[in-house]
């Protein structure tokens, strides 16, 4: 049954790779999705099925109910865009000038529209349950929660969700065990000194000179505060300070961002942070303000789901297009939320091609897909379905 499956979703390539197109020229940003919802909507319209929109603000969630009732397995696209002007000369270029689907949610949404077709297609062959929750915002403030508080987990058993990745080449997945993308923090400290006259600083209390001690002692949390195991970025992005060259600053505000691997790192930064810029201040004579702003927590796989995404990779694409990623990645995907709650895993799928230039980076103003990628993608999920309920069942 399974096979029939699967041919029929290379039958209907075009279909799918149409969908991702349509949704290419529309890119909107944050919550404020009109015609990517509306595509969607029209979408699920046309193929018959059950859905609700406005979940989180601007989600959508479409259900269908297959044989077993008391399992659900969720899978979820976000479908966001970014704020990037696309240089490219393609014939599906964004209509919507200074907006790109330059982090391919367009294939995420794609991909979710497929699966929806080839579920409406087995109605009664469907083993249990699923639930196909398309996500806002996941390039700004985060769609996941929003949705989460709406209910969008309440009776899911297992969820599965994946990234398109320039540098896999298309037909080839990448799987992580255990953490896979960082948490973020937000950092702004204030540091207040005492104004004066350029030529008698010792009037006054240099916030500047103070501002630098802060940042080059905060360095030294990575390199003699943490064990070299575990993983600690701490990067300054801005620093902005005085008014003349000829006044002793008396206020500068400096930017930063954490990324960790795990919550206990997290909290362990913010209070080796807080400490160093408040008595590195104090020893100058200006003082410190310290403030954070918890991002995106950390996305952390579960095995047992990982196995199942590798057995579905194995089948469809051979052992050795399986890649196991070493190394967490230190960006951020609100996925994370989502595997807080409900066991399962993400997944990249392989995009590039550099024999189409489809090989620049995420977020990249030139960025371009090898979308052979969609259909596999497709195929990937609904697989990743049939196994997990397998899973679920005989547990
Ligand atoms: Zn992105
Ligand atoms: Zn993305």
């Amino acid at each position: 049954m399974i096979e029939n499956i699967l041919k029929n979703i290379d039958i209907n390539s075009e279909w799918f790779i149409n969908n991702r197109r349509e949704l290419h020229k529309i890119p909107e940003l944050d919550f404020d999705l009109p015609k990517t919802t509306k595509y969607i909507t029209t979408i699920l319209d046309e193929l018959g099925v059950n859905y609700k929109t406005n979940i989180g603000k601007s989600g959508i969630v479409a259900d269908f109910i297959g044989k077993d009732t008391t399992k659900t397995i969720a899978l979820r696209a976000d479908i966001d865009a970014l704020p990037i002007l696309e240089n490219s000369d393609c014939p599906f270029k964004s209509e919507h000038i200074g907006k790109m689907h330059a982090c391919g949610h367009d294939v995420h949404c794609s991909v979710l529209l497929g699966v929806a077709k080839v579920l409406s297609t087995i109605k009664e062959e469907l083993p249990c349950n699923v639930r196909l929750i398309f996500q806002p915002a996941e390039e700004t403030t985060g769609g996941a929660l929003p949705m989460i508080n709406d209910g969008v987990l309440d009776n899911v058993d297992a969820i599965f969700g994946l990234h398109v990745h320039p540098s896999l080449h298309v037909g080839k997945i990448g799987v992580k065990y255990g953490p896979m993308f960082a948490a973020s923090t937000t950092v702004n400290i204030k540091i207040i000194g005492k104004s004066t006259h350029g030529a008698f600083p010792s009037d006054g209390v240099d916030a500047i000179v103070t501002a630098c001690q802060v940042v080059s002692s905060i360095q030294s949390i990575v390199s003699r505060n943490t064990d070299s195991r575990d993983s600690l970025v701490i990067t300054f992005g801005t620093i902005n300070g005085g008014t003349k060259e000829n006044i002793v600053a008396n206020e500068v505000t400096l930017t930063g961002t954490i990324r960790t691997l795990s919550q206990d790192m997290r909290v362990f930064a913010k209070t080796r942070i807080k400490e160093m810029a408040e008595f590195v201040a104090k020893g100058y004579g200006a003082c410190a303000e310290v403030n954070f702003r918890d991002s995106y927590d950390a996305l952390i796989n579960h095995d047992s789901f990982v196995d199942i995404i590798k057995s579905s990779g194995e089948e469809l694409l051979s052992k050795e297009n399986v890649i196991n990623i070493p190394k967490s990645e230190m960006g951020a995907e609100d996925f994370a939320y989502y595997l807080e709650k409900v066991p399962g895993a993400f997944f990249l799928l392989g995009t590039g091609n550099e024999e189409l230039n489809a090989c620049e980076p995420l977020h990249n103003d030139k960025f371009k897909i090898d979308e052979t990628s969609i259909p596999l993608g497709i195929k990937m999920q609904v697989l990743n379905i049939f196994k997990a309920y397998e899973f679920l069942k005989n547990r």
